[in-house]
């Protein structure tokens, strides 16, 4: 459910015309909707609710990172789940207090961790043996403790696209499960590091409960081996992955209904659950507001030329992904055609073959679920602009990220002295 309903024939986000935003901040723009990030905030939370007081919910924020957004959901009591530093900065700038933060990542450099332990980070999940030594370390010298969980790699297949894949044996990310006993043995007792959990996230845009039962049931098992080896297991964290619908009919499972298996199958853990959903709060909230500039004749079908390309949304190029289309005001006529970007590449291209409402040139359209990994992925490829992002409230509004002209970033180039005046030709 969202709050992008159309009012007398026109799309509006909960009580603001998006024609209106489009006259005054341009497109293409991203415009999400406060109501819809509140209710998925609210409706998640509830479809635990039957597993108690020992949840905790780090919203994900790469999935949309914009600060006002975490603004919202640190204000419906979430923490963040951050996978850089620069993600860290960002969930503190919003507000979330350090201990609400869980510090995910492959990648984590030395420098993002000591930040992390001095900002008081409340979990940090190791993605690989070296990485607990050395925080422990960094922890350590600083008269600390820095709590941790070991991600494990469960070797379930989410059967999610690949790119986005994240729990077979051959994925980069945690530790193979079988392993993660014995580094238990070699980590538990450092000083500097309070490792009491274990912390799995198999993959996004699940559709089958199925996989992600079948990997906490794995994650069970450990659990039970770790104390059964004297370590003290306090905490899990079952991470994000949970699938929203792109396309009008796509059935998903939903937050009541993850919910009552987490509750089946972690019956009698007795730890804290952390959860780290991002795409379920923030995708189905957000809208990619776009012009269409021609619609131009093909072999088969028109395509519809549109000013929003894979620079600002890029789901499509990089997973194949599908975004309903939908003009802002439809005529009632539809048309079977292709929708693409302006940028020089095939790939920029939102749909093939899809029947779609009747557009001209001029006419403003939406492409919807552009709330989660869209704004965040954008790029100036072509020297575009970067995108705008627009959040509503009831009737009011506020452009809250700035679209960065292409000459800004110019601007921000230079040419090496040895290289100028260019020399005259001839
Ligand atoms: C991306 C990610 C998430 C969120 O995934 P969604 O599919 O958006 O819910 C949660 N945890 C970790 C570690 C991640 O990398």
């Amino acid at each position: 459910m969202n709050h992008f309903d159309y009012r007398d024939g026109a799309l509006h986000c909960e009580d603001v015309p998006l024609a209106r935003i489009a006259e005054e901040v341009g497109t293409p723009v991203y415009v999400y909707s406060t109501a819809t990030f509140r209710r998925h905030a609210q409706v998640f939370r509830d479809g635990l609710k039957a597993l108690g007081a020992r949840v905790h919910l780090a919203y994900a924020i790469k999935a949309n990172p914009n600060v006002a957004v975490l603004r919202v959901l640190a204000d419906e009591g979430y923490g963040a789940d951050v996978v850089s530093g620069g993600e860290m900065a960002r969930a503190l700038a919003a507000g979330i207090p350090a201990r609400d933060i869980v510090f995910s990542g492959v990648g984590k450099t030395r420098a993002e961790l000591a930040r992390g332990v001095d900002e008081g980070i409340g979990q940090f999940n190791l993605e690989l043996e070296e990485e607990g030594a050395v925080l422990a370390q960094i922890a350590h010298a600083r008269g600390k403790r820095a709590r941790a969980t070991l991600r494990v790699n469960p070797d379930v297949d989410a059967g999610t696209h690949a790119k986005i894949s994240t729990g077979r044996a051959e994925n980069k990310f945690g530790v193979p499960i079988d392993q993660a006993p014995a580094m238990f043995d070699r980590l538990a007792p450092l000083d500097g590091l309070d490792l009491t959990g274990v912390a799995c996230h198999i993959g996004s845009q699940l559709a089958d409960l199925s996989r992600l039962e079948e990997a906490y049931r794995r994650v069970g098992r450990l659990v039970e081996e770790l104390r059964g080896a004297g370590h003290t297991i306090t905490r899990v964290d079952l991470g994000g992955g949970l699938g929203v619908p792109y396309k009008q009919g796509d059935a998903l499972p939903s937050p009541a209904e993850y919910g009552a298996m987490v509750a089946r199958v972690t019956e009698g853990w007795d730890v804290d659950l952390m959860f780290e959903p991002g795409r379920v709060i923030a995708g189905n909230a957000g809208v990619l507001l776009t012009e269409v500039v021609w619609v131009k004749p093909g072999v088969t079908n028109p395509y519809v030329i549109v000013d929003a390309a894979m620079n600002d949304l890029a789901r499509p190029a990089l997973y194949d992904a599908w975004h309903d289309f939908a003009a802002v005001r439809p005529n009632g006529e539809r048309i079977t055609a292709n929708i693409a970007g302006p940028v020089c590449e095939s790939g920029d291209t939102f749909a093939m073959g899809r029947e779609i409402d009747r557009v001209a040139s001029g006419d403003l359209a939406v492409f919807r679920t552009a709330g989660a990994y869209g704004a965040t992925m954008a790029s100036t490829y072509n020297s575009r602009d970067l995108v705008p992002e627009v959040l509503v409230d009831g009737d009011r509004y506020a452009v809250v990220a700035d679209r960065i002209a292409a000459e800004t970033i110019l601007a921000a180039e230079r040419v090496p002295e040895w290289l100028t005046p260019a020399k005259a030709a001839g």
